[in-house]
């Protein structure tokens, strides 16, 4: 699933190709795709005539921002969005195209149907879901020490879910947390409230750093990260220990495990990071 590095690679390539397009007319293939307030037979009359100005981006979704309205989308498991001409071949599950009145059309493709489309007014999108309740941006300069402690270090619940949790911090998934969590050399079943005043700094260090450096990683691949059918997705990116099960931790050498937390998936080292004490 594309977490905060991947949207934000998404966004900075759609800009280029889409920011000043008007939009002439769009086809839902796929209505479920479309979420309220907005009904899926009501969302082409309400794009038609619209023109893009800008992308932005909070925590995982992607904002197309228009003249008066803004197109909030999640990728979820699989979307990708690609800009072709309108003569060119439609990709197999490709559920809403947008058709701009310059001959290009922006495509949604999703195999596994899991993305997300809302339509609001411009200034609407911030009072209701799914952007109402997400928490601190983690690049933003409010993203201070002292604002992740006042969110978590009360807490009793292991610091992995609450990494995850988009209400405390937005744009952290499951790869994310795992490598931000070994950078700071702390085991992801550690409840928040036992952490110490130095965990916690290299937590917050590492979280930026890990997020800004995979942005930057984005960023420079974006040539091979665009497809050879246009579209946008998932780049690969060298992990510390997310996706290396077996393999020599980068540090000790000792080889990474993979266990489950919460539910999910979770690559540690258990030398570099030790289990809670019990
Ligand atoms: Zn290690």
């Amino acid at each position: 699933m594309p977490e905060l590095p991947e949207v934000e690679t998404v966004r900075r390539t759609l800009i280029d190709l889409v920011a000043g397009k008007r939009i002439q007319s769009v086809t839902v293939k796929l209505p479920r795709i479309i979420q309220p307030p907005v009904e899926p037979e009501q969302f082409a009359d309400a794009l038609a005539g619209h023109t893009i100005q800008t992308v932005e981006r909070r925590g995982k979704f992607l904002l197309i921002m228009l003249d008066g309205i803004v197109l909030v989308s999640h990728l979820r498991m699989e979307g990708r969005y690609s800009v072709n001409k309108a003569d060119e071949p439609t990709a197999l599950h490709t559920h809403v195209i947008f058709h701009f009145d310059d001959g290009t059309e922006l495509r949604y493709k999703d195999v596994r149907q899991f993305g997300t489309m809302h339509l609001f007014k411009t200034g609407d999108h911030f009072q209701l879901p799914p952007l109402n309740k997400l928490g601190i941006e983690p690049l933003e300069p409010a993203f201070t020490l002292s604002a992740l402690r006042e969110r978590l270090d009360k807490r009793k619940m292991s610091i992995k879910p609450l990494l995850l949790n988009q209400e405390h911090i937005v744009g952290l998934g499951n790869i994310y947390v795992d490598e931000a969590l070994f950078q700071a050399r702390i085991h992801p079943e550690r409840p928040a409230n036992t952490l110490k005043p130095a965990e916690w700094m290299r937590l917050h260090e590492s979280i930026r750093s890990t997020l800004a450096s995979a942005v930057e990683a984005g960023g420079s691949s974006i040539r091979s990260y665009v497809n050879g059918q246009g579209e946008m997705g998932m780049f690969q990116h060298s992990f510390s220990v997310y996706g290396r099960k077996d393999e020599p931790c980068k540090v000790c050498s000792r080889p990474i495990k993979k266990f489950v937390v919460g539910g999910r998936g979770t690559h540690i080292c258990e030398n570099c990071q030790p289990a809670p004490k019990e």
